[in-house]
């Protein structure tokens, strides 16, 4: 007479700690923190993103963040802390490439099944072409007024 052996019950799946992507699970990750700010007018509104990251997912929050900040930081007071945003964000991006290429966690359930696409460089996103534009065309104005100026 031969018993099959019981089945092995699947490990139980614990949700992501410290050290591990709160959004994909994986490892290595970093905890930091990416800020955007919309302007409008006398208004502005901050929001962030805050927790720990892997290299893949953090890269992407700090691509989305800052495309947003550069799409709706121009249109109020706010823009005089675009160069804060984007520096802040820059500075804290440095932990996330610090980092190894994300390896999953066994065991481990996250809201996605694996890292974020980063998605293309901010470079080819519309926040950084409207922010080139809009600075050129400041840029030309003031040198148009300057020249005007200088020749009367
Ligand atoms: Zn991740």
């Amino acid at each position: 007479m031969t018993t099959t052996p019981a089945p092995v019950p699947p490990p139980a799946l614990r949700p992501p700690a410290d050290g591990e992507c709160q959004f994909c699970g994986s490892h290595p990750a970093a905890h930091v923190s990416f800020q955007s700010m919309t302007s409008i007018v006398i208004l502005y509104v901050v929001s962030s993103q805050r927790g720990w990251m892997c290299r893949n997912c953090g890269l992407a929050m700090f691509r989305h963040y800052t495309n947003k900040t550069l799409l709706a930081g121009w249109w109020g007071v706010g823009v005089i802390g675009i160069p804060i945003f984007l520096g802040v964000d820059r500075f804290r991006l440095r932990r996330i490439l610090r980092l190894a290429p994300p390896q999953p966690t066994p065991g481990v359930a996250a809201s996605l099944p694996a890292p974020l696409d980063p998605g293309k460089p901010l470079i080819q996103r519309p926040g950084a072409i409207l922010s080139i534009v809009l600075v050129t065309v400041l840029v030309l104005v003031i040198g148009c007024g300057a020249l005007a100026f200088a020749t009367t």
